[in-house]
C-alpha cells in the first residue's frame, strides 16, 4: 500500500532571535492510506503543531509534507485541505445558532456545491453518525456527544481521505467518549479514511494501528497499538 501522506524532516520554529523555540525538530512520518494512527505525548510535546502542519493549516519552517508525492504546500493548500481532509476538534466549533444541517453542509457550500447536492450529502453524513432526526435542531440545543457527532458529520461530508481528530473525546464523559471513539474507528474501517487521532487517552491510542509518541518536538517511538488487533 502506498503512503498517502509523508512528513519529511519537518521542523517548526516559533519566534525569532532570543525568543526562538523549536516546537518540531525534524519529524519523519509516513501515514499509510486507510490506517489509524495516534499521536501521543505530554502537553507541549508538539502534537498540535504537528497536526496543523499535517493538515496544511500551518507551514513548516523547513521540511515538507507530500501527498501522492506532491507537496501539500506547492499550490493552494486550502483547496487541498477542503478536498482531502476532515478535522474534528475537541471544542466541536459548531455555529451554535445554525441548524445541524446548516453546520454539516457548510464545507460543501464553501466549495460551491449546489444547494440540492450539498443538502443530500449532509443528510447522508448525518445518517452515518446516527443523527438524521436532529437535522433541523439548533446546534446549541444538542448534548456534547451529539455536538461531536455533528462535527464528525461536517468532517465527513466532503468524503475526505484523511480524518484528523484533535482530542475528540476530551470534552465528553466516558460513555459519550466511547461512542465517539467507536464511530471514528467505524468510519476508518467502512469509508477507508485514514484516521489520525491526537489524544491524551492512552487506552484510545492503543486501539489505533500505530501509536506515535512525541517528546520535546521529536518522535521518540512508533509502535503497533496494543489493542488494535492488527485491524485498521
Ligand atoms: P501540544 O499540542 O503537544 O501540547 P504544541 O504543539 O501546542 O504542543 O506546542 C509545542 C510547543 O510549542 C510548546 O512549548 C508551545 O508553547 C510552543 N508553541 C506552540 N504554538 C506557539 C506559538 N504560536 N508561538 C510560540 N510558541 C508556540
Amino acid at each position: 500500500m502506498s503512503a498517502s501522506l509523508i512528513m519529511k524532516d519537518v521542523k517548526k520554529v516559533y519566534g525569532k532571535g532570543e525568543n526562538e523555540f523549536a516546537a518540531l525538530k525534524g519529524i519523519n512520518l509516513d501515514i499509510k492510506k486507510g490506517e489509524s494512527i495516534a499521536i501521543v505525548g505530554r502537553s507541549g510535546s508538539g502534537k498540535s503543531t504537528l497536526m496543523h502542519i499535517l493538515t496544511g493549516m500551518d507551514s513548516p519552517s523547513t521540511g515538507d509534507v507530500t501527498s501522492e508525492e506532491v507537496s501539500i504546500f506547492s499550490s493552494s493548500t486550502d483547496v487541498w485541505r477542503g478536498q482531502n481532509v476532515g478535522i474534528v476538534f475537541q471544542q466541536f466549533f459548531l455555529q451554535s445558532n445554525n441548524s445541524v444541517l446548516e453546520n454539516v453542509l457548510l464545507p460543501l457550500k464553501i466549495q460551491g456545491v449546489g444547494r440540492r447536492e450539498r443538502q443530500d450529502a449532509a443528510l447522508a453524513a448525518l445518517e452515518q453518525v446516527g443523527l438524521s432526526d436532529k437535522a433541523k435542531s439548533k446546534a446549541n440545543d444538542l448534548s456534547g456527544g451529539q455536538k461531536q457527532r455533528v462535527a464528525i458529520a461536517r468532517a465527513l461530508v466532503t468524503n475526505p481521505q484523511l480524518l484528523v481528530a484533535d482530542e475528540p473525546t476530551g470534552n465528553l464523559d466516558t460513555e459519550n467518549g466511547e461512542a465517539i471513539a467507536k464511530l471514528l474507528f467505524e468510519l476508518n474501517r467502512k469509508n477507508g479514511a485514514t484516521l489520525v487521532m491526537i489524544t491524551h487517552d492512552e487506552e484510545l491510542a492503543e486501539r489505533c494501528l500505530r501509536v506515535v509518541r512525541l517528546k520535546d518536538g521529536e518522535i521518540i517511538s512508533i509502535r503497533k497499538g496494543k489493542s488494535s488487533g492488527g485491524k485498521k
